[in-house]
């Protein structure tokens, strides 16, 4: 009686150790994931000269957005993030905001981009309606339905600059000015190999997940001191 009093005593132990050491483990590796999530500093921040800058041009921050107009995240980005991230810091003066095309999408997210660059050469102040709008033009439902055509563009366009040069426009959307323009949208993405969209960056950091509000405000932050 009195040993199988001992072995089931043991036996207890011996469970609780093994649970003890489990639960130890599971910790650890909740941490480690935690801490692969982190943001990563890179060596530089991208030059955003010639890009669209919203906000005080010569902030101490700068946060800059890798987007594509053809992607759901980014439009989901634009209406969930941006609203408070602009209210916070851009329109304070705290932060600079700039949009870089990344083109992941094939030819519509080309063309969109073109339109873009277009839109930003010709009347840079209306910019940011004609990027809010044309985001707005990505359907809901399936965004891989073809959307972003040349007369889809041309109407976002117009709808902004009433005094629109049809012809020019649709002119300009290939030029080689506009070509460039794109290049060297595409120089930033491979200089910050960037891998999905939208990636924010903040300075040099890389921010792990642009949806963690919190991760980006602590970022403005410290950069901000
Ligand atoms: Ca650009």
């Amino acid at each position: 009686m009195q040993k199988k009093n001992k072995t089931s005593r043991h036996l207890v132990l011996y469970t609780l150790v093994i649970i003890v050491i489990f639960a130890a483990l599971f910790v650890l590796n909740q941490s480690g994931s935690k801490k692969g999530s982190d943001n990563q500093a890179l060596s530089e921040s991208p030059v955003i000269s010639g890009q669209p800058i919203a906000g005080k041009q010569d902030a101490k921050v700068s946060i800059v957005e890798f987007g594509d107009y053809k992607c759901p995240s980014c439009k989901a980005w634009g209406e969930q993030v941006w609203p408070q991230l602009k209210r916070d810091y851009v329109d304070t003066g705290v932060a600079s905001f700039a949009y870089v095309n990344t083109l992941f999408h094939g030819d519509e997210s080309r063309l969109a981009a073109q339109a873009s660059e277009t839109v930003y050469l010709y009347k840079p102040e209306r910019f940011w309606d004609f990027h809010k709008a044309l985001f707005d033009e990505q359907p809901q439902a399936n965004h891989d339905e073809r959307w972003v055509t040349e007369s889809k563009v041309l109407e976002v366009a117009q709808a902004f600059i009433p005094d629109l040069d049809q012809e020019t426009f649709r002119e300009e959307l290939s030029s080689t000015l506009i070509q460039a323009k794109l290049e060297q949208d595409q120089l930033l993405v491979n200089q910050f190999n960037i891998q999905q969209t939208p990636t924010i960056m903040i300075n040099n950091r890389l921010i792990a997940n642009p949806f963690d509000y919190e991760s980006i405000r602590k970022a403005i932050e410290q950069e901000a001191e």
